[in-house]
């Protein structure tokens, strides 16, 4: 497809707005980004879409989330006091009352979702990752799909391992460009020593990308640092062996080797100068999932400091279960909100550059990208399109998303699946939940 979107303002991401800007796509591509009179001249043979009040900027990326876990948007209210109650319910759903088919629908709608909301990437851990990947791919994104990995019992490292592995093998044979499989070994309280360490071998040898969850909750430090609280406890019911390292929790992904595959690590709340140290010089990256954080009530990770280590930072939903919403508008929002809270300056800037991780439009780069109105009520009136961006907009004012230069969402609609019958099919699930 070639074409030219102009709208009243561009913003590329790396350099200043452009004001009547547009962008040419050509193929999978970015082919040019200018002035409008600059790029049409440039293209005369593209067509042109005229989007008017509008800004085009680089897609958002959600650098952390569950999408088969979308069916449990508000299932689990009562249980968000007590983190080990809320993990238990959520597995029991998952394995227990939801059918594979359940699943591929939940991390579909999820996927619309997403696209609805401007995000054109997402780094996508799953239980049943030969389910969400099709997801992604039929609504059209680009992304990540990890497999997870359980196991806290030592003596079963191995038997858990090589079912990651054959999981992982079936993954890659549905593979595509836009969507690739990675490995999610689930949390610190949930995979055993050993088994940490096959898997970052493997992911370090294989070149699969790693997503761990990390430093998230009260309960996985004493688990980590002293060796009890809540799931030391359910460890100790199951006669599990479990030694507490006696470190914090990035000090002991250094040790079994996580760190050295640079990682992306959800929520790191519980970090140190010196864990943020270590974070910048492992090439570690982290998704900042600051709504879901506060949601649980986990805490608030440092996001200012992150952004003075210069990490690679991404920001996350987390899983619907938790957030309620996957809209990673508003997640910068209220990261640069709840930072200001803090005592702490985060520029929208800074949080636009978060929330595509980085993504620019410039030419030759992937044509993802995503149109924000300008039409609103909420919106009016807009001097500077970036704070416009960040502290009036979310998801729900966009109009257009574009993913490797196809149009996945336009007008109201996701342009590839039957958002009707998804939307009946998730009614079918809410009812199976609720017994
Ligand atoms: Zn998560």
């Amino acid at each position: 497809m070639t074409t030219i979107y102009s709208a009243r303002w561009v913003v590329p991401g790396a350099t200043e707005p452009l004001e009547n800007g547009a962008v040419a796509v050509e193929g999978q591509r970015i082919a040019g980004v200018g002035p409008h009179a600059e790029v049409v001249a440039r293209f005369p043979e593209f067509k042109v879409e005229s989007l008017g009040d509008a800004i085009i900027f680089p897609g958002l990326v959600n650098t952390h989330t569950h999408l088969e876990l979308t069916a449990m948007r508000g299932y689990l209210e009562n249980e968000e006091t007590d983190f080990f109650a809320w993990l238990r319910k959520l597995t029991v759903a998952r394995l227990e009352l939801m059918t594979a088919d359940d699943i591929r629908v939940s991390a579909t709608w999820g996927a619309c979702e997403a696209v609805r909301a401007g995000i054109t990437c997402v780094h996508d851990a799953s239980d049943s990752a030969v389910m969400s990947m099709p997801a992604l791919m039929d609504v059209g994104l680009r992304g990540v799909v990890y497999q997870e990995s359980f196991g806290p019992d030592a003596r079963l490292a191995r038997e858990n391992f090589e079912k990651l592995k054959t999981k992982v093998e079936e993954l890659r044979a549905v593979e595509s460009e836009l969507v690739r499989a990675g490995v999610s070994p689930h949390a610190p309280y949930t995979v055993c020593g050993p088994q940490l360490e096959l898997i970052a071998e493997f992911s370090r040898a294989e070149r699969l990308p790693l997503m761990m969850h990390a430093a998230e909750s009260a309960a996985e430090e004493s688990f980590v640092r002293e060796g009890c609280g809540a799931f030391a406890e359910g460890l100790a019911r199951r006669a599990i062996e479990w030694k507490a390292p006696g470190v914090s929790t990035i000090q002991y992904l250094k040790q079994v080797g996580v760190l050295d595959t640079s990682p992306l690590l959800a929520h790191c709340i519980r970090v140190d100068e010196v864990d943020i140290a270590v974070l910048r010089d492992t090439r570690s990256q982290v998704a900042h999932c600051p709504k879901s954080n506060a949601k649980l009530g986990h805490g608030r990770a440092p996001f200012a400091k992150f952004l003075d280590a210069g990490l690679a930072l991404g920001l996350g939903s987390d899983s619907v279960a938790s957030n309620n919403t996957c809209d990673i508008l508003e997640e910068a929002r209220f990261a640069t909100l709840m930072a200001r809270a803090g005592g702490e300056h985060v520029t929208s800037s800074q949080a636009l550059r978060v929330a595509t991780f980085g993504g620019e439009l410039i030419e030759g780069a992937h044509a993802d990208l995503a149109v924000v109105s300008l039409t609103g009520a909420h919106q009016l009136p807009s001097y500077d399109p970036i704070a416009t961006l960040i502290f009036a907009s979310s998801g729900r004012d966009v109009i257009l998303t574009v993913v490797a230069g196809r149009e996945v969402y336009r007008n109201g609609r996701v342009s590839n699946v039957d958002e009707d019958r998804l939307r009946a099919r998730m009614s079918e699930i809410r009812h199976r939940l609720n017994g």
